[in-house]
């Protein structure tokens, strides 16, 4: 276990001193500093040697996983490997220090970024418009909804409804219920895909919106997508395309071309951003042009002569939906990303995460369940249902992989799988990799068969074993609280 810097202090243990005292009170005089702030009581420090704190903390720098040290096949999240070369580009000071207030003529260069990075996003998705204003992926399929609620309105009326699958993301019934509508979920079928008779049946004129991922959570291809677009259509409804799955159909089939109105993409999973940890994300929404004027402004304009400029000139907009123009440097990283992949690169990039997924499932499929027979995409979805007598659950595998020393899939998720694994390999992992995931989960699939009690006391390997995670998130400690004097 270890040991909170403060349980290391002994008195009297000291680091380098840097300076002598009198010259920190002549540097800092303490009448600069209204009495008031001044400490009553000597403030409570460790007392530690420079090495103790040197290696307190390089410890505990390697407790953290991450896709840089272990495999992370993080279902739904698209935990790829992101070049170095965007973290380094993004850290010159022309991109890091300029100011969202600097005038247009001197920031032509940053501009230029965000006008270039918006059309490849246009062309990947076949919509007309791409603003980078919203922070993240679910804050997109939010602003997506103000838009669509913002059209309708101009219509005449907002409409009161969104339809969402029972096997959708739980941001998509949030991001409805934000926008003020009431949230309807329609069935999936027995291919995993959404129910049509059902979505058929649920249908009016009050319904503003279906959201739809494609593929789904699942890993599976809604092959009826134009269909479902149509009846939408039919209802003056529009069709919101959840861009999360991105990754599995990059340069192959755009979401503009199945029929969907807007989109939005999440830069930190398709497009090379870390993510994990709550950093900054980026979730760009696209729209077809009749959306186009209810964007939030200001858009990023490219004038006759080449200069570019922010246009706020658009009435009908539904505002700002977060200051500036979005996180910069993430879109700054998703530019580098698709300058060096280019066309094919792209094309490439969703063929090794398709191959990647099919290939791992292949190789594990004879020990776990496969809740639906259809051919994956990018990711898919296994039960741990078989193990049930053994009184092994998906958590219990999840987190026996750890002491493979991998980092768990999602589990229970989507909803509608019972004991599920949900597996997303990414095509940044090597074969290798992709075996010996393989040879983990199938070893502990006969673990389950010897000495069911190690996966049930697992992890052994953490300095921490088994956490009430919900707990722990809810009572975050994060603050050293002084127990003793
Ligand atoms: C991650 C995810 C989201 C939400 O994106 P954030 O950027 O985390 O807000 C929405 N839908 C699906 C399917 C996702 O996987």
């Amino acid at each position: 276990m270890t040991k909170l810097i403060y349980e290391l202090s002994r008195p009297g243990k000291r680091t380098y001193i840097p300076v002598k005292k009198e010259n920190i009170s002549s540097k800092f005089p303490h009448e600069l500093l209204p009495s008031k702030f001044i400490r009553k009581k000597k403030a409570y420090l460790p007392e530690v040697s420079e090495l103790e704190v040197v290696r307190h903390f390089t410890n505990i720098s390697q407790l953290n996983v991450g896709v840089d040290t272990n495999f992370y096949p993080l279902g739904s999240c698209t935990m790829k490997y992101n070049p170095k070369i965007s973290e380094y580009i993004t850290q010159d000071s022309q991109f890091k220090d300029i100011h969202p207030y600097y005038p247009e003529k001197f920031s032509q260069g940053a501009l230029e970024i965000l006008y270039e990075t918006a059309s490849y996003l246009e062309k990947i998705s076949g919509m007309d418009k791409v603003t980078f204003q919203p922070a993240a992926g679910a804050h997109g399929e939010l602003t997506s909804l103000l838009v669509i609620r913002a059209y309708h309105t101009a219509n005449g009326n907002p409409r009161k409804k969104v339809i969402v699958p029972d096997s959708a993301h739980g941001t998509n019934p949030a991001s409805s219920a934000l926008a003020g509508y009431e949230v309807i979920e329609v069935r999936s079928n027995e291919k995993g895909m959404v129910d049509c008779d059902h979505l058929r049946e649920l249908m009016d004129e009050d319904v503003a919106a279906i959201m739809l991922t494609n593929p789904n959570t699942l890993g599976i291809f809604e092959q009826n997508i134009k269909k479902i677009a149509d009846l939408a259509h039919e209802y003056g409804a529009l069709l919101h395309y959840d861009g999360a799955n991105l990754n599995a159909i990059l340069g192959r089939v755009r979401p503009g071309d199945m029929g969907f109105d807007t989109i939005q993409f999440n830069l930190h999973k398709t497009f090379a951003t870390p993510h994990g940890g709550g950093g900054p994300g980026s979730g760009p929404i696209g729209v077809k042009s009749h959306l186009v004027k209810f964007l939030p402004v200001p858009h990023v304009e490219k004038k006759k002569g080449g200069a570019y400029f922010l246009n706020y000139d658009y009435p009908e907009s539904i505002g700002k939906v977060r200051a500036f123009y979005g996180n910069f440097l993430v879109v700054l990283k998703a530019y580098i990303y698709l300058r060096i992949l280019g066309e094919r690169g792209i094309f490439e990039t969703s063929a090794g995460a398709v191959l990647n997924a099919n290939y791992l499932l292949g190789l594990i499929k004879d020990k776990f369940d496969l809740p639906y027979n259809e051919r994956y995409m990018h990711e898919f979805v296994v039960s741990t249902k078989r193990y049930k007598d053994k009184g092994i659950k998906a958590l219990d595998v999840a987190k026996r992989l750890i002491d493979y020393g991998f980092h768990p899939p999602t589990i229970y998720f989507p909803l509608i799988v019972k004991e599920d694994l949900m597996i997303e390999p990414t095509e940044t992992e090597d074969r290798e990799v992709i075996e010996a995931f393989a040879d983990a989960l199938n070893s502990i699939a006969e673990e389950i068969d010897k000495d069911p009690d190690l996966l049930k006391e697992a992890p052994h390997v953490t300095p921490v074993g088994r956490l009430d995670e919900v707990w722990a998130a809810k009572h975050l400690i994060l603050r050293y609280e002084k127990t003793e004097n």
